[in-house]
């Protein structure tokens, strides 16, 4: 007889120290339910509970939204483990056990899916807990809470689209307004147990009315339906919009934990908090965080009441201070990463809720990684790890510029939540906040308290300003993420939403008037300011900072440091003028990937010659007017070929999409045609001669320099006469040549004679001797697919992923916004195809091509320089399909050498790299 087969284990336990899980296990438990197992492991006070697996979310939304046949045991078998462990009952009419229900996916997403605490609770049990602790105050805020989260949550109670306030919230303020009337900001805690019975029915009533149900007295009535909505909150929308901003699949699912509750709403001896075992914005290594006495987890970060700072706790509860500094001290020790947890303290005993690995600033990121190298902690490649490489663009984010500042006047504090400056137009609703955005202008999302419904209005905005709410609160949590300047708890600004104006002292600012907020320092300023350098920057760039004067600067240097231990993918810039190439040196580049010529003509008179080229009707006036384009170039190629130093210098030649360059307004018809002195009908007509339906595809690109190779030949003695001119001052010089938008090899065949002609000439007239290289872009599927017989001529390849992408995908470059966010919302891609490489579509294309080129010859050189040069997810593929170099805008050096090491690091666990040499 065949074996009947093993029932799956969709629960697992922890209490007692013993645990069914482990941290390793989130992919199975969510984030929350390993480390909650995790914790329990190693001895950290954990209220007992257990964790549904993610496997049950997946078969639920493959399944109709059912459940698997065995797990209803399973679930039962977890209570009564629950009921051992604490001698109480689900249900029990004298020891009532109640219990939380909460979300945990494998990557946290704070705030984005929903949690449900004290169920458990009915008329019956309410009144067995007030006996039973003694409390009645405490039992009926449980029972008040309860109601509000479930009818929230569970069953839909919610504000409509375009209400600023929660329907609960409404009915709390009109209570005790009732209660209190006159009074502003009365606290939840004045309200007594009368107050709170009262509340308990209203709610109920709020529910029956908004729902037509009533709400269920069942407890397990109440687990089953607390646990679809914790799975369900998985699709929510802001959950969506979350998981497609941080790339976590949707197939991953949410665990949900249940878990026994421990009180921090018993009286002044009892609290919850939130807290970092480091700063998370700044990176400094103090005991960060806050909490709240006589409250539940949820009042420290829903930001109504502003909580006190960790520090403080040590004077209230000085016996949990010290144990929740061992706590501290040993989750460090043991997860080797900053924590992020929370905690209640019940009738003074520390409880520990969750830990995670914290979120963090790039700031933040930069300095924890170096400083816990230093600590032991981790080692070097670890550290490197640590910095996501995204997110390294923050630290080099502006300030606000000194002098500016002190123009302006403080008009409000607040708290320090998301560092950096940014100044912007104030919008008190998230919807207008992105209207705004989208027709261009640097908002500011200012709101009382931010709710995870307000997600894309932050995504938009430049900065986020809040009334209410601490450092750990959902604004500053989300701001800190995605690198956004956050000012929070600014207690001076009273929000009016239904003007839509912002009031401090006698000030009254209304919706798109400036502000300007320092992340940094917490602090609000009337008006616009304008910024200045990071400090990076003001070390690196514009050297107005002395290296010893920034230890954030010390701290970029030292990763970079490490970087360049174990990098083997080189990072060059694409630079098109010797200022830019300085800059990207100073940030590590190693040489200049592309130099995009036509660039070079966009400033001042210099546009003129290049029109009059593009507009020139024969040879003879073509001749003339690139005659005035040679110098400029010779000009700009000596002068970075003297930044660089002998690092080699692609020089990409002319590919002007016509359309960008042509004067198509009268006035600039007329101004140019009084400048080259012939009429403005004539200018007129051949604008129209040389109009083209579909400009990206047209007279772009190699066709230009093959149609006229005058073009071209003046390109090549302009590259070759400035490299003679700096080799004979003894300076090294590489320059490679390279040829665009090829699909056919003969095309490259007929730009590289030219190349290798005028080469000839110049180096027998200046009698000197140069080594160049000759290679293409790959930038069309044509020249991918035939790469073997393109590397017969091509000393190089650099991938245009730009074009490759628009040509491969058949989307314009140009005119794809106008679908590309609703083809993410929709799934169809998972990025913007044009930030991100498509690694399955042209991605192929790529490796195809590497292959063929390779095979044909086999020391050809390899880079890109489309705009996925500079994109962390790009730079490792880059890696991965063994490119030589990617080349990327100088300010995003940083963030692709960071990519690069981490991509050699992912290669294997153990890297070859040997330590980094001591410095003498
Ligand atoms: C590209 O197409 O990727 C590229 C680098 O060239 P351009 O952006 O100038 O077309
Ligand atoms: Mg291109």
């Amino acid at each position: 007889m065949a074996k009947a087969p093993k029932t799956p284990k969709y629960v697992y336990l922890f209490g007692n120290q013993k645990a069914a899980g482990d941290g390793t296990m989130k992919a199975l438990l969510g984030g929350k339910g390993a480390n909650l197992a995790e914790m329990t492991r190693i001895g950290l006070p954990v209220p007992p509970g257990f964790t549904i697996t993610t496997e049950v979310c997946t078969y639920y939304y493959d399944h109709k939204r059912t459940y698997p046949q065995a797990l209803p045991a399973q679930i039962k078998a977890g209570v009564t483990f629950l009921e051992k462990v604490l001698g109480k009952k689900f249900g029990d009419l004298e020891k009532p056990l109640l219990v939380s229900v909460r979300s945990g996916a494998r990557d946290s997403m704070p705030g984005m899916m929903d949690t449900i605490l004290n169920l458990g609770l009915n008329d019956q049990t309410v009144e067995a807990l007030a006996k039973f602790s003694k409390n009645a105050r405490f039992a009926w805020d449980c029972y008040r809470r309860f109601v509000q989260m479930y009818g929230d949550v569970v069953m839909g109670v919610q504000k409509a689209a375009n209400e600023d306030h929660e329907p609960f919230e409404i009915v709390i303020e009109t209570l005790k307004q009732e209660l209190f009337p006159g009074q502003e900001h009365v606290l939840d805690t004045a309200l007594d147990v009368a107050a709170l019975k009262d509340l308990v029915n209203r709610f109920k009533a709020l529910i029956k009315k908004r729902t037509g149900k009533a709400f269920p007295a069942d407890p397990w009535k109440q687990l089953e339906g607390a646990t679809s909505a914790v799975f369900g909150s998985w699709m929510n929308d802001r959950a969506i919009v979350y998981r497609r901003k941080y790339g976590i699949p949707h197939e991953w699912g949410t665990a949900v934990t249940v878990q026994a509750m421990v009180y921090g709403n018993t009286g002044e001896n009892s609290g919850s908090g939130v807290a970092f075992t480091r700063d998370p914005a700044s990176g400094e290594k103090v005991f960060y965080g806050e909490f709240l006495m006589n409250a539940q987890g949820e009042d420290v970060v829903a930001g109504i009441r502003t909580p006190l700072p960790v520090a403080k706790l040590n004077a209230v509860q000085p016996k949990a201070y010290a144990d929740l500094e061992k706590i501290r001290a040993l989750l460090e020790k043991h997860f080797k990463d900053v924590q992020d947890f929370e905690f209640t303290i019940e009738e003074g005993t520390v409880f520990m809720l969750q830990t995670r690995n914290g979120k963090r600033t790039g700031l933040a990121a930069l300095r924890f990684a170096v400083e816990m190298e230093k600590e032991k902690l981790i080692d070097w490649q670890t550290a490197i790890k640590r910095v996501p490489a995204e997110q390294l663009d923050q630290v080099l984010a502006p300030i606000f510029d000194r002098k500016a500042i002190k123009a302006v006047t403080c008009i409000a504090k607040g708290l320090p939540a998301g560092p950096g400056a940014a100044s912007g137009k104030i919008y008190l609703n998230a919807d207008r906040c992105v209207e705004a955005a989208r027709k261009g202008q640097r908002v500011l999302l200012v709101r009382l308290e931010t709710s995870p419904e307000d997600l894309r209005g932050m995504i938009a905005a430049v900065g986020i300003l809040t009334a209410r709410g601490g450092v750990s609160s959902h604004a500053a949590l989300v701001a800190r993420q995605m690198g956004k300047v956050c000012v929070c708890g600014a207690s001076a600004l009273l929000i009016d939403y239904d003007k839509c104006t912002l009031t401090v002292g006698d000030q009254v600012f209304k919706e798109g008037d400036y502000l300007s907020i320092d992340g940094t320092a917490g602090e609000v300023y009337a008006g616009e300011v304008k910024t200045a350098a990071s400090e990076i920057i003001q070390v690196l760039v514009e050297k107005s900072l002395k290296p010893e004067e920034s230890p954030t600067y010390q701290n970029f240097k030292k990763l970079m440091d490490w970087c360049g231990q174990v990098t083997r993918l080189q990072v060059r810039t694409n630079a098109d003028n010797p200022a830019q190439t300085a800059n990207a040196l100073a940030f590590g580049a190693t040489g200049i990937g592309l130099c995009r010529t036509e660039h070079m003509f966009f400033e001042g008179n210099r546009i003129d010659a290049m029109r009059e080229m593009i507009l020139a009707e024969t040879t003879a006036d073509r001749k003339k007017a690139l005659a005035k384009i040679l110098p400029y170039q010779r000009e700009d190629f000596i002068g970075m070929f003297k930044e660089l130093k002998g690092l080699p210098a692609t020089i990409r030649f002319l590919d002007p999409p016509l359309h960008e360059f042509l004067p198509h307004e009268e006035s600039q018809q007329k101004e140019l045609a009084a400048k080259l002195g012939v009429s403005a009908e004539k200018i007129a007509n051949r604008v129209k001669e040389l109009h083209e339906f579909n400009p990206m595809l047209g007279f772009r690109g190699c066709r230009l320099g093959i149609i006229y190779p005058e073009i071209s030949e003046m390109q090549s003695r302009a590259v070759f006469e400035a490299a003679a001119e700096v080799q004979k001052q003894g300076i090294k010089v590489k320059p490679e040549v390279m040829i665009p938008l090829v699909g056919f090899k003969k095309e490259l065949d007929l730009q590289v004679a030219v190349v290798n002609r005028v080469a000839a000439e110049v180096m027998k007239e200046k009698k000197v001797k140069l080594n160049y290289l000759v290679g293409t872009m790959i930038e069309v599927p044509r020249g991918a697919l035939t790469a073997d017989e393109i590397a017969q001529t091509a000393q190089f390849f650099s991938f245009g992923t730009n074009d490759l992408t628009q040509t491969a995908l058949g989307m314009s470059r140009d005119d794809s916004g106008s679908f590309m966010t609703s083809y993410q919302e929709q799934e169809i891609i998972k990025k913007n195809v044009f930030a991100t490489i498509d690694q399955d579509g042209v991605g192929q294309l790529i490796k195809i091509a590497v292959e063929k080129g390779r095979r044909t010859r086999p020391d050809i050189k390899l880079g890109i320089c489309g705009e996925h040069g500079g994109d962390p997810e790009s730079v490792k593929f880059c890696h991965r399909v063994g490119l030589n170099y990617v080349s990327c805008s100088p300010f995003r050096v940083p963030v692709a050498r960071l990519a690069a090491a981490q991509a050699a690091l992912q290669d294997s666990a153990k890297p070859a790299a040997k330590k980094p040499a001591k410095k003498k």
